[in-house]
């Protein structure tokens, strides 16, 4: 991995923000990519979507949504100890979702005036599970768990056909979870085509497609890569977007007391995902970074997927970024912004009390990346790409939007009619002062009765 040296260094945050590791494959390159998918699916609908499954995917699904029976299937056929692992996954973040379900209030500001706030689901949501290199089923339990937890009425989910097979059906696993789940309706598409369809809908183009194939969604959420992030960005407004978690990244903080075999596998964990998959150490000590090194040297070229773990681990988004001190290592980490942020210092609690960016954090050694991606009851879905300064991981307030709801009565209107006359003429729009003061003067225009 290569090193990048801070030390001695008195860089400005706007330096810092610059000196991290990030991917170089630029959104312009992705957009120019994109663009296209998504206007020919809105044009074409089911027959575009075939058209983008043959060039990406190397299939021609017959069934782009996929048949009831194929999920049941899959459960029947799913080897027992996996579906133990799912449900227990389900189990915790079930779990963790009820207790995410923000809570009615409201508050009173005077007599007959009071401002409550309801939390609405979301009517109908597309779930994208990633499937390209490696499978998620993971992430089905991930997106549509919250989904339901808050009360999501109608859940799509979409995801590629999955190249083992060759029946143009997902990956047997991700099917048995939507049965595990209750979710029937499933769409063998990948990519940014699947980010289209649920935008705009698509039209049938088959028989067994219907004359439409799916209804356009309200709100789009999941994981994927570059060409998905990119989508979802460029279809933002049309519906809404949770935070674009593209290719997944590690942050690590580690002192000199951190093992250094453990600080490498858990970088390699992450480097597995994705060539773009970015693996960043911040540390003070040059002994860790050094024995950190030694131990990739050894892991690596062992590793089930060497050429993607080493690709991604020499890239310009991973590194070992040497810092002065535990302070400077903060400082940095906080303007990478990691996705999935470990702590390995001796007193995690402390530098997790200073920790202002990241989309979710691993205190200690026993609480690895893994651990969240599958069971720990917390979200996996994250942001990346260093908008973690603004966006938080994927949660049951996802799908709930925050109405407010005012109740004056005419006592508490009357209270404030001149305040509210004032400042609409304040601001020349005395039309807004004169829908109050109709109320409870006889002609609003009349000053003499004001
Ligand atoms: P994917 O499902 O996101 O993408 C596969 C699709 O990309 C294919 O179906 C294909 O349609 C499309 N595609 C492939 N090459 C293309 C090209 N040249 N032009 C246009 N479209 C193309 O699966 P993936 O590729 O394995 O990526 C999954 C990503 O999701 C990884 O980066 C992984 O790290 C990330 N991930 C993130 C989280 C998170 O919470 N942030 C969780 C799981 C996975």
């Amino acid at each position: 991995m290569r090193i990048i040296d801070l030390r001695g260094k008195n860089l400005t945050r706007a330096e810092l923000l610059e000196a991290m590791p990030r991917a170089q494959m630029g959104t312009q390159e992705a957009t120019e990519l994109v663009r296209p998918i998504l206007d020919d699916v809105k044009a074409r609908g089911a027959a575009a979507l075939r058209d983008f499954e043959e060039k990406f995917d190397g299939i021609r699904p017959e069934h782009l949504r996929v048949p009831v029976e194929e999920m049941t299937r899959a459960l029947e056929t799913l080897d027992p100890e996996v579906r133990a692992a799912i449900e227990e996954s389900v189990r915790r973040c079930r779990a963790v979702s009820a207790s995410q379900v923000p809570a009615p209030f409201h508050t009173d500001l005077a007599e007959g005036a009071r401002v409550s706030e309801r939390w609405i689901p979301v009517q109908r949501v597309g779930l994208y599970v990633p499937g390209g290199k490696a499978v998620y089923p993971s992430s089905v339990i991930m997106n549509a768990v919250p989904a339901q937890a808050a009360g999501v009425e109608s859940l799509a989910i979409a995801t590629p056909p999955s190249k083992a097979t060759a029946d143009g059906l997902p990956d047997k696993t991700i099917l048995a979870t939507c049965a595990i789940l209750g979710v029937d309706e499933v769409y063998a598409v990948g990519g940014a085509q699947a980010i289209a369809m649920f935008a705009y809908g698509a039209k049938g183009s088959e028989p067994q497609d219907g004359d439409v194939l799916c209804d356009p969604v309200d709100k789009i959420t999941g994981p994927g890569n570059i060409f998905v992030a990119t989508a979802k960005s460029l279809v933002s407004g049309i519906v809404g977007i949770d935070a674009v978690a593209g290719p997944t990244e590690i942050g690590i903080i580690a002192d000199k007391d951190a093992n250094p075999s453990w600080l490498a596998a858990d970088l390699i964990g992450q480097a597995e995902h994705d060539e773009l998959a970015g693996s960043v150490l911040f540390t003070d000590s040059t002994d860790i970074a050094d024995k950190v090194q030694e131990s990739l040297a050894y892991r690596v070229p062992r590793t089930e997927h060497a050429d993607r773990v080493h690709t991604s681990l020499s890239g310009t988004q991973s590194a070992i970024v040497l810092t002065d001190d535990l302070d400077q290592s903060i400082a940095a980490a906080n303007a990478y912004a990691a996705e999935h942020l470990e702590i390995q210092t001796a007193d995690p609690d402390a530098v997790i009390a200073r920790i202002r960016n990241a989309g979710a954090i691993f205190r200690g050694p026993y609480s690895p990346v893994p651990l969240g991606d599958y069971m720990s009851g917390s979200n996996h879905v994250l942001p990346t790409g260093g908008t973690a300064r603004f966006a938080a991981a994927l949660g049951v307030h996802t799908f709930m939007k925050p109405v407010e709801v005012i109740e004056y009565d005419e006592r508490g209107l009357k209270e404030l009619a001149a305040r509210i006359n004032a400042f609409a003429v304040s601001e020349d729009l005395p039309g807004h002062g004169e829908c109050v003061l109709s109320r409870f003067v006889k002609d609003p225009y009349d000053k003499a009765t004001l």
